[in-house]
């Protein structure tokens, strides 16, 4: 339907790339919420700063006052880290408000809880104030305005170079039809 796209937009290979990544979610048979669970974080976050306090340990901190770190590691890697502007030279942390493994070295090294460090948007508040307004449904085509504009059609079919496929590939879970 879309010759122009990219293999890796196709659904079923990002339905497939899902499936093995998420099996536990897919497993529950749940629309993947977990009612019971009360942070003060989004729920993921706990995870990643946990993985990220591990793979922190190739990383040296040593203060230099000011709030500023100066981090050596991995290997002959080193940023200078600011735990008061929360940033990084990587600027990972800049970018998605959850510090890298040079930004997590640092407070840890001053006894500091990296959870402190993670940017307010995902607060648990603030899920809740970004979700708060309410989404109204919308009225069927019937009841749209008409305009004057030409309807939008489908793009014209283009003949792809090689010999098309006979049958698709089946994944281990489906079945020939
Ligand atoms: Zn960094």
């Amino acid at each position: 339907m879309f010759p122009n796209s990219e293999h890796r937009f196709c659904v079923r290979h990002m339905y497939n790339n899902f499936k093995s990544e998420h099996k536990s979610f897919l497993s529950n048979k749940s629309c993947g919420l977990q009612p019971n669970v009360q942070l003060s974080k989004g729920p993921n976050v706990f995870k990643v700063v946990e993985r990220l306090k591990l793979e922190s340990s190739v990383c040296h901190p040593e203060y230099s006052g000011n709030f500023h770190y100066q981090v050596r590691g991995p290997g002959d890697d080193q940023h200078i880290v600011d735990i008061d502007k929360k940033t990084c030279a990587c600027n990972r942390w800049q970018l998605i408000g959850i510090p890298c493994i040079h930004g997590i070295s640092a407070p840890l090294s001053s006894n500091r809880d990296p959870i402190d460090y993670i940017h307010n948007k995902y607060k648990k508040e603030n899920f809740i104030k970004a979700y708060a307004p309410v989404i109204y449904g919308i009225n069927g085509p019937m009841m749209w305005p008409k305009t004057n504009d030409k309807p939008l059609e489908c793009p014209l079919f283009k003949k792809q170079i090689g010999r098309p496929k006979k049958a698709k590939a089946l994944q281990a879970d489906e079945v020939r039809v």
